[in-house]
């Protein structure tokens, strides 16, 4: 049987943090390009910041440092969507990529258009796998939980849902719209919700520490499908 393998992009395949940390660089070389504060004091301060959250990060910001406008604001925003992310893989998601690419590979993500390629071409995904779906290319109302892009997937692939495995760290999203239909399901307990805890139906069928131990869980997933030998 034909296996797809799925795979969410922050905080499965890198550290969605150190995207976070290079947009905030990215603020205070625009802010201080500008003239209007200067880098290692909006940096720090954004850094600290971090722990109440990241909305109206860049409001409280501005007004600290007395450049406060709405037209600030959203400059800001802007010097943190495009700039050009100094992110990398995981190494566990740099070997499995390499492990799996037998297989027919995907990445399904959620997020900001602009900001979620730039995130893919920083990391160099496209040469890794077959097709990235940014979920919001096809109406915000695809975003997860929605199972649209995974039954894309079944569409191009012409493989059923139960060909499918989404490997992901998210269970407050990203298994509950697509268990149901069948779908497969693994989470992987890294980035910022690796603690969640979280009723059943979110849950993913297999947990795992890191993507390390990928293989085991697919041995398991499917232990009388025997999906090793048929790849494509
Ligand atoms: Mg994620």
């Amino acid at each position: 049987m034909k296996t797809i393998l799925a795979f969410d992009l922050d905080d499965t395949l890198y550290d969605e943090l150190t995207y976070v940390d290079s947009g905030f660089a990215a603020v205070a070389r625009f802010l201080e390009q500008e003239k209007l504060a200067g880098f290692a004091e909006t940096y720090a301060f954004m850094q600290t910041r971090l722990a109440g959250g990241r909305g109206r990060i860049f409001d409280d910001l501005l007004l600290h440092f007395g450049s406060y406008s709405r037209r600030n604001v959203r400059r800001c925003l802007t010097a943190y969507r495009l700039h050009k992310p100094a992110i990398q893989l995981y190494p566990e998601a740099v070997a499995c990529l390499a492990r799996f690419k037998a297989y027919p590979l995907y990445i399904v993500t959620d997020g900001n258009k602009v900001v979620q390629y730039n995130k893919i071409i920083a990391l160099g995904l496209p040469a890794l796998v077959d097709r990235y779906l940014i979920t919001h290319r096809f109406g915000v109302h695809h975003a997860k939980p929605s199972p649209y892009c995974f039954t894309r997937i079944c569409a191009w692939e012409k493989v059923e849902p139960a060909q499918v495995v989404y490997v992901a760290d998210n269970p407050r999203k990203d298994f509950i719209g697509i268990k149901p239909l069948g779908f497969r399901t693994i989470r992987v307990l890294t980035g910022q919700h690796r603690s969640v805890e979280i009723p059943e139906e979110y849950q993913a069928e297999q947990q795992i520490v890191s993507l390390n131990a990928l293989d085991d869980a697919l041995a398991s997933l499917f232990r009388r499908r025997e999906p090793h030998l048929c790849k494509r």
